[in-house]
């Protein structure tokens, strides 16, 4: 027997609870959140490698109707905020509304009964009028295409699916990547490592991380004279707000921050060669903007080294550059990243005449306001492609997009409608509009490679290039005009 619901929402992260919270003060009740982990977080659950924690300032980094007034740092650590998210469940009362350890493995349109049909891993099938997914763009982690990598006889962990009991103490570790992920956690392994390789393919931009403890005055007022809070939350949107021009129109604008970063990388790290392997020869933003103040000076230590040279190949002991050294480690450690161009499997989610999501976004994934998308009637997305931001906090996307799809509910409530797709023109004016913008941005044209754009079709199906308030009036109300409504 199949339960029914009239939403299924997938995933249990930001996005996932934020939903349920508004759908719960909308007086929409019937619903399921389904997550394939032990627990909830989404993002912040399983990223757990040492280090791990938010470049996006703490009050910012929080759902404007879901706040949190006692962040202990500028930029939060992840246990912090997956407590928070923890502190959600309770404060909005959502755990009867959760099933965890439940991993969807198909959910498909039924056209007949206008019904969503979901499976999970243990062949349990659930129905829903509307489905949501609210899986993460970040969340499959990529694996490198190295020759010889399935052949080491050592322990491969992905930065994602760090082990709680793993212990590199004295251990000898390679590290492949240099991205956001690797910054953070390279420091934590130099500290207990034997030796640590650090292979780089792309150095990046990285600024000082204006960092520091928020004291218990500063959270105490917060928290007993809330407008406080509101003014640091609109004042760090501002500030990350106006740096969008730079990325979009002016690259010149990113003038100082390249001369502060390229500073920062000076007066951190003594060895001249290494200064010159670790500067940028792109445009700033073309790959996301690092933050650290810990990852220069770990090249300084005599265990740490910097690799510059492209790996050639894995052996059973050893990992070996372009120049033939090998370099052997017990341990490969991989900060290679998410398959953000490609972030719905094939099979997971069919749509009408069969269509396969993830076979139909081969190319590159396409939606209308990174929300709906043509083919998959009754279904939205939460944080679907161009809604990630190079410039912002991306809670600010997701509450855009949940503010949107509660306005769906309620009109197809009151126009009795079973069925809502987005129309196929509607899709092709809205993503045409997107490349246009995105041809002339930093990121487009930047002089780099990054996981923003599709490695085929060379699009870039990731970020949002305007601001996050036009996202905001975009998604203010349902447009039903643009959707066919039956
Ligand atoms: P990433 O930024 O995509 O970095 C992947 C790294 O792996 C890059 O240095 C890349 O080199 C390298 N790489 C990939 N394949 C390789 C290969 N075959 N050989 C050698 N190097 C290879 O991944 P990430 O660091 O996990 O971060 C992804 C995104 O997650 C970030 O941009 C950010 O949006 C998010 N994130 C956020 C936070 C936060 O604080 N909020 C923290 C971590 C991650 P190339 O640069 O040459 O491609």
């Amino acid at each position: 027997m199949s339960q029914h619901h009239q939403i299924i929402i997938i995933g249990a992260g930001f996005a996932g609870l934020g939903l349920a919270i508004q759908l719960k003060k909308a007086g929409i009740h019937d619903f399921v959140v389904l997550e394939r982990e032990a627990g909830v977080g989404g993002t912040w659950w399983v990223n757990r490698y040492p280090g791990a924690a938010c470049d996006v300032q703490s009050h910012l980094y929080s759902l404007s109707f879901a706040p949190k007034a006692d962040w202990s740092r500028q930029f939060a650590p992840r246990r912090e905020i997956q407590a928070h998210l923890e502190e959600m469940v309770t404060a909005f009362d959502l755990a009867p509304h959760l099933e965890l350890n439940t991993e969807i493995t198909k959910a498909r349109w039924d056209e007949h009964t206008k019904q969503w049909q979901v499976t999970d891993s243990q062949g349990r099938t659930r129905n829903s009028q509307l489905l949501v997914g609210a899986l993460g763009g970040l969340a499959r982690p990529a694996w490198p295409d190295i020759a010889g990598l399935d052949t080491f006889g050592g322990r491969i962990i992905h930065s994602q699916q760090w082990p709680d009991d793993l212990d590199l103490t004295d251990q000898r570790v390679g590290v492949i990547g240099t991205g956001a992920s690797a910054v953070q956690f390279v420091p934590h392994l130099a500290k207990v490592t034997r030796s640590l390789h650090v292979f780089q393919r792309t150095p990046n931009w990285i600024l000082p991380k204006p960092d520091r403890p928020i004291g218990p005055i500063q959270q105490l007022l917060y928290r007993v004279f809330p407008p406080a809070r509101h003014l640091t939350r609109l004042g760090l949107f501002l500030l990350l707000e106006t740096r969008l021009p730079a990325f979009t129109r002016w690259p010149a604008l990113s003038a100082l921050h390249r001369r502060k970063a390229l500073k920062h990388l000076e007066r951190q790290v003594d060895d001249p060669a290494l200064i010159k392997a670790l500067t940028p020869r792109y445009a700033m933003g073309c790959k996301r903007v690092l933050m650290s103040n810990d990852y220069y000076p770990t090249f300084n230590l005599p265990h740490v080294e910097l690799i510059d040279r492209a790996i050639t190949q894995v052996t059973p002991t050893a990992i070996v550059d372009q120049s033939g050294e090998a370099h052997p480690v017990d341990v490969i450690v991989l900060g290679t990243g998410f398959q953000a161009t490609s972030p719905i499997p094939e099979g997971l989610i069919v749509g009408k005449d069969e269509l396969d999501l993830g076979r139909l976004w081969a190319g590159g994934p396409k939606a209308y306001k990174g929300t709906a998308v043509h083919g998959f009637p009754n279904f939205f997305m939460l944080l679907g492609p161009n809604t990630a931001l190079g410039h912002n906090s991306v809670l600010l996307m997701i509450e855009g997009q949940i503010r949107y799809i509660v306005q769906a509910l309620k009109q197809m409530r009151k126009h009795h409608w079973q069925e809502i797709e987005i129309t196929d023109k509607a899709q092709r004016d809205w993503n045409d509009q997107l490349d246009q913008t995105l041809s002339h941005s930093v990121w487009n044209a930047g002089g780099c490679q990054s996981w923003y754009l599709h490695p085929i079709s060379g699009r870039n199906t990731t970020l949002w290039p305007h601001t996050t308030v036009r996202f905001k009036r975009l998604t203010k109300h349902f447009d039903h005009a643009v959707y066919a409504c039956k």
